[in-house]
């Protein structure tokens, strides 16, 4: 029981997610400001598991859904100030906005998130990255509130020991804030490189289709997508999900597939590519919750 008004229970989470499945929050908060964060966390007991979840586009969701509280940063949290080459986002703010709000303001570095469709705390939680840029390059330091302690701490990248779609950040760790350091740029080029970048998504990834981005962290000297491709698994399907046709590190579903489904998908393509090649690819998307040795 977790005795705050902001708090609600047994809370659907697959609307929140971009694959659209999975069950429940058992105790679900948007809090609207570090001040509401800070009182809901008060009134968590020290066992319960509390987890943080962005704009869920690096999530599967399990069916039987997240024990523990689930947070999703509000509205107080996608704050962007731009006027000074430090641009400060809020944690929950949208990354797309941010590369577009930032370019207009004449702030450059930040555009290869317009393709990115997660949240600035996701973003440093994954060092999420593309285009020849990822979050480690381009942040100055981030605000990460403890959970249990509701002390802040200032991160910068070397302490959050950011690397390939990688962060030392545990479950207690909530990115409240970040601080991006950028350069000087005309608006109109900034805004020129945005539509370069949207173009080359929408003719390299399956745009419109449930999925979560790329599955597989790349393995050193080659990549995940390209070895599924050289394996023939392009279009191949399990039921309600396939290897996209477009991008062979997406894994797309249709709107009737399960969380299990899923997982069983992505692990079956693990095993396929590891009997193969022997290499063990290694997710990139993260499993929330329980999935009973699917994957
Ligand atoms: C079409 C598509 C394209 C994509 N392209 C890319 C790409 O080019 N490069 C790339 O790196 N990724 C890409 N992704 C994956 C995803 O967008 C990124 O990993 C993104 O950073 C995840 O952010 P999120 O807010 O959606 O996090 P979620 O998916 O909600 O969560 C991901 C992880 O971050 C944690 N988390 C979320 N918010 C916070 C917070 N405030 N504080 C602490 N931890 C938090 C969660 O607990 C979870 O462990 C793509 C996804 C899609 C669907």
């Amino acid at each position: 029981m977790i005795s705050h008004e902001a708090v609600s229970k047994d809370v659907p989470l697959a609307p929140m997610t971009t694959y659209k499945v999975g069950g429940p929050a058992d105790w679900y908060a948007e809090p609207k400001d570090l001040e509401e964060l800070r009182a809901i966390l008060a009134e968590v007991p020290v066992d319960l598991p509390v987890t943080a979840i962005g704009r869920g586009s690096n999530l599967v969701v399990s069916d039987d859904g997240v024990r523990g509280l689930v947070i999703r940063l509000g509205v107080g949290f996608a704050a962007i100030d731009a006027t000074r080459p430090e641009v400060v986002a809020g944690g929950g703010t949208p990354l797309p906005v941010l590369a577009r709000t930032a370019t207009a303001a004449g702030r450059g570095g930040l555009e290869f998130y317009v393709g990115i469709p997660g949240s600035v705390g996701g973003a440093v939680r994954m060092n999420a990255g593309g285009h020849g840029s990822s979050t480690r390059e381009v942040l100055d330091h981030a605000l990460v509130l403890d959970v249990r302690t509701r002390s802040l701490d200032r991160r910068t990248p070397d302490e959050l020991e950011l690397s390939y779609r990688h962060s030392n950040l545990t479950d207690d760790d909530l990115v409240v804030q970040a601080t991006f350091a950028t350069t000087s740029v005309d608006p109109e080029e900034g805004e020129q490189l945005l539509r370069e970048i949207t173009r080359w998504r929408k003719e390299h990834q399956p745009g419109g289709t449930l999925n979560a981005g790329s599955v597989f962290k790349n393995p050193e000297s080659d990549a995940a997508g390209a070895i599924i491709d050289r394996l023939g698994l392009k279009g191949h399907a399990i039921g309600p999900v396939s290897v996209s046709t477009l991008h062979a590190n997406f894994m797309v579903a249709t709107r009737d597939a399960t969380a299990t489904d899923i997982a069983r998908f992505v692990a079956d393509i693990r095993d396929r590519v590891e009997s193969a090649t022997g290499v063990r690819l290694e997710p990139e998307i993260r499993f929330l919750g329980d999935f009973d040795g699917a994957i």
